[in-house]
């Protein structure tokens, strides 16, 4: 079994906690400016972990939204739960679409993510994460620009056009190595599928393991030639 997060011969070893590669400054800039004005939508992979043990150290009660589409894997709800225990304070909201699944069907198709993953994803992402996003101002987003050629020129703050907002990204200079550090050196919690080959975690239905272990979403909407969900372009 591949594990994507181990590497030959080396030790974790996160630099120190003051070396966050900017996140620290980065979140704490963000929430001074903002204050409650700010929302971190998190997937809770392995970036969402990272991230929100960093908020946590910034601003114990920051607002965490999971867009809850009903089509995640078991493993992602436990990883939920088992965040929640550990940082109590913060108050995480699981965001739902307006149409339940049966809904979608009856309107849409059955199945719709395998006929039209663009509107499936629209339906249950991008139109919740737009609700969440007309009440505050900016919103934090884990992407490293190591992840995917269209995340290379990610800057710490971005005009985010799409969703008429702030996009805050405090691990732009973050490695995948980096993520794993220091998710090892505090022994934070989470999701099992990233020991199991799935280094990018999404809905069961458009989430394979990664395909090639130099594209870490390789694994995301195999075969639709579709490699975002569009919360990101
Ligand atoms: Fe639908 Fe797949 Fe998008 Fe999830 S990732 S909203 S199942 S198309």
């Amino acid at each position: 079994m591949l594990t994507y997060h181990t590497w030959d011969g080396e030790k974790p070893s996160f630099p120190s906690d003051n070396d966050t590669k900017g996140a620290l400054d980065v979140l704490r800039w963000a929430y001074d400016h903002y204050e409650d004005d700010i929302v971190y939508a998190c997937s809770f992979g392995i970036e969402g972990i990272v991230l929100i043990d960093l908020i946590a150290k910034v601003r114990p009660n920051a607002e965490i939204v999971f867009l809850d589409t009903d089509l995640h894997f078991p493993e992602t709800y436990e990883t939920i739960e088992k965040v929640k225990q550990q940082y109590p304070s913060l108050r995480i909201v699981m965001k739902k679409p307006h149409l339940t699944l049966d809904e979608q069907a009856e309107q849409f198709g059955a199945e719709l993510w395998k006929q039209n993953p663009n509107k499936c994803c629209e339906l249950r992402k991008i139109i919740p994460l737009r609700e969440v996003l007309t009440g505050v101002t900016a919103w934090i987003s884990g992407l490293r620009r190591e992840q995917s050629p269209t995340r290379q020129h990610v800057q710490y703050l971005n005009k985010d056009d799409k969703f008429q907002s702030i996009k805050v990204c405090p691990l732009i200079h973050w490695t995948w190595k980096d993520v794993w550090n220091y998710v090892y050196k505090h022994e934070l919690p989470y999701n099992v599928l990233h020991d199991r080959g799935y280094p990018s975690i999404g809905c069961e239905p458009c989430t394979s393991p990664a395909l090639d272990i130099n594209d870490l979403r390789s694994g995301r909407w195999a075969g639709h030639g579709k490699t975002e969900c569009g919360l990101h372009l």
